[in-house]
């Protein structure tokens, strides 16, 4: 089982919410969280600003006098333009499907009047903590993560907008290569993340881990080894998060 309490411990995750608050700008009425999950960032958010909705796919549950909970699709979004001062959007948008996330983009522009704050894995290797489907087949990278973000593509995803801010958190993201991940594509993927919450993302089942005979979890166990080589001799960390903060107000004047 995923558990929320222990990854919120990680040192990895508190840098990720240190650099968001580092970026946060001052002087906000109304601000709004797309995409909340468990309210983590929301509260900080609401720590710091006197209006704060908080949209999810489903429904959120955020006991706090300053927080509205709405339920909505950040796709297609229920609210006028310009409708909040700032508008979040942490680790959500790895998770759109490809043909929506133009969309995605466009609905948080349209709806800020002033600053858009947007966070994302950098740079990830989705290969890594890949999984397969035993109900469908289908191959599962880690957490639903569909996209890889680097400086250029979250630019471009924006209109290539100039932006105001930009942080990188943690460090050392794990890389795989060609030769461990294809003996996982053939032999099964025993690491994978199956503690996540995300079910499969082409038939919605729960991910499970494959039994394999002991030769296949040996062949694996290779693959891991030769992952774990790469990673200990390989070129220098790089950094887990890229968060981008934009002040449209700026660029008016
Ligand atoms: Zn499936």
């Amino acid at each position: 089982m995923f558990d929320i309490k222990q990854y919120r411990r990680k040192e990895v995750e508190r840098q990720r919410v240190e650099s968001i608050l580092g970026l946060l700008p001052a002087g906000v009425q109304t601000v709004l969280e797309a995409g909340c999950r468990d309210g983590y960032i929301t509260h900080l958010l609401a720590d710091r600003y006197p209006e704060v909705t908080a949209l999810d796919l489903q429904l959120p549950v955020i006991e706090h006098p300053r927080v509205t909970c709405v339920q909505g699709d950040i796709t297609r979004l229920q609210f006028a333009s310009r409708s909040f001062d700032l508008v979040v959007c942490t680790q959500v948008l790895e998770h759109i499907p490809a043909e929506k996330l133009e969309d995605a983009c466009a609905e948080l522009l349209r709806v800020t009047k002033r600053y858009l704050l947007i966070g994302v894995p950098y740079k990830q290797d989705l290969r890594v903590h890949a999984m397969r489907c035993v109900q469908c087949g289908t191959l599962n990278p880690t957490t639903g993560h569909l996209h890889s973000f680097d400086r250029e593509r979250l630019l471009a995803l924006f209109g290539d907008r100039p932006f105001s801010r930009i942080d990188y958190a943690g460090e050392g993201v794990y890389k795989t290569n060609r030769f461990s991940y294809a003996l996982y594509k053939r032999f099964g993927f025993p690491y994978g993340s199956y503690e996540q919450e995300e079910p499969c993302i082409c038939c919605g089942a729960a991910l499970e881990k494959p039994r394999l005979p002991l030769f296949l979890r040996l062949v694996c166990l290779f693959a891991k080894g030769l992952e774990f080589v790469q990673n200990k001799t390989g070129p220098d960390k790089s950094p887990v998060w890229i968060h981008m903060l934009w002040d449209f107000k700026e660029q008016e004047t």
